[in-house]
């Protein structure tokens, strides 16, 4: 039976603004997100049972149907319940290397993995926008992780329009292992504090969504002028997350003043990342930063922009 082994790899914010809150529960956002090289890998094959079975090395990581990747192979069985009768169940192992709870989607890449991953094994033959439609019921972060690259996110952050790829900057990535932060605080936490200043009127918002495709962030990337690239990063979530959490805002700072192009907080956070221009520029600010910060909890990772989302390892 095959074998399919799935590279799913882990994202950073370059843009976060939030704009507006909706009626469903979630906000609304115009960012820009970007793939990276550091990412899971995961096996999926045919169990010969009619159920789905998870195995993950890292023990933070859920085993049921909490996790991403196990609701991924429900909604394929679900919407595809000829070829999972036909196939039988499937065994899912992740290799967990993105840092969980990290504001990397980490979870929302292993999700879109095992939809590419499932659409090979039972031979569905499924486009792209139909895949990330499906992932769209998963998480707003899903339809972007099935394809990567380089791309503003609007609406909950499924609504994607590509941009040019940014795939030659290099980047630090670092975390305090044991620190995560919960992104459903982190958002109710940004309504309380500024609340009063979304966008209330359908049209404010679809004007201010579509500022961001003339905006100086998405002009520099055109660009690839990788200076204004780092002075444009922006994180609305720094704002409530930077002031309740000391030690990410002093790692920011440390980052920041290590070198680079730039210094921003991803997602939700915890993870700082500062943009670079080199492997041998981001291993620099790497050892500037552990040299400050002696804690053996502090993560480090020293990865590359990528132009691509879920890839097929091997058969
Ligand atoms: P995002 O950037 O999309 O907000 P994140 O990177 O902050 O996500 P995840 O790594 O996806 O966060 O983990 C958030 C929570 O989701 C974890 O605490 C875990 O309980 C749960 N989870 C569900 N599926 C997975 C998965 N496949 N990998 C990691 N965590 C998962």
């Amino acid at each position: 039976m095959r074998t399919y082994t799935l590279i799913a790899p882990a994202k950073i914010n370059l843009y976060l603004e939030i704009i507006g809150d909706r009626p469903d529960g979630y906000h609304e956002l115009v960012m820009i997100l970007q793939t990276i090289e550091l990412a899971d890998r995961l096996e999926i094959r045919c169990n010969g049972i009619q159920g789905i079975q998870l195995h993950c090395n890292h023990p933070l990581v859920p085993l049921d149907q909490t996790n991403l990747a196990y609701r991924a192979a429900q909604l394929m069985s679900q919407e595809f319940p000829e070829a999972f009768g036909n196939y039988g169940g499937v065994d899912i192992t992740i290799d967990k290397q993105i840092p969980v709870a990290a504001g990397l989607a980490g979870g929302s890449t292993d999700g879109a993995a095992v939809l590419v991953g499932l659409d090979l094994l039972w031979e569905l033959g499924l486009t792209l926008p139909q895949l990330q439609r499906l992932g769209e019921k998963l998480g707003s972060d899903v339809p972007f992780c099935v394809a990567g690259g380089t791309a503003i996110a609007t609406g909950r952050g499924e609504k994607l329009d590509p941009i040019p790829d940014l795939d030659s900057l290099w980047v630090v990535l670092a975390k305090y292992q044991n620190l995560s932060v919960s992104t459903p605080w982190a958002y109710q936490t940004y309504k309380k504090q500024f609340g009063e200043t979304y966008l209330k009127d359908l049209k404010n918002i679809e004007s201010r969504t579509s500022q961001i495709n003339s905006g100086p962030l998405v002009k520099a990337i055109s660009q690839k002028d990788r200076k204004k690239i780092g002075k444009l990063l922006h994180n609305d979530l720094e704002n409530v997350v930077l002031p309740e959490y000391s030690q990410v805002a002093q790692l920011r700072n440390i980052l920041q003043q290590a070198g680079g192009l730039g210094t921003m907080m991803s997602g939700s956070g915890p993870t700082v990342f500062t943009l670079c221009n080199s492997q041998a520029e981001a291993e620099t600010i790497q050892q500037k930063a552990r040299q400050e910060i002696k804690d053996p909890d502090l993560e480090f990772w020293v990865t590359k922009l990528s132009s691509t989302g879920i890839q097929v390892a091997s058969v």
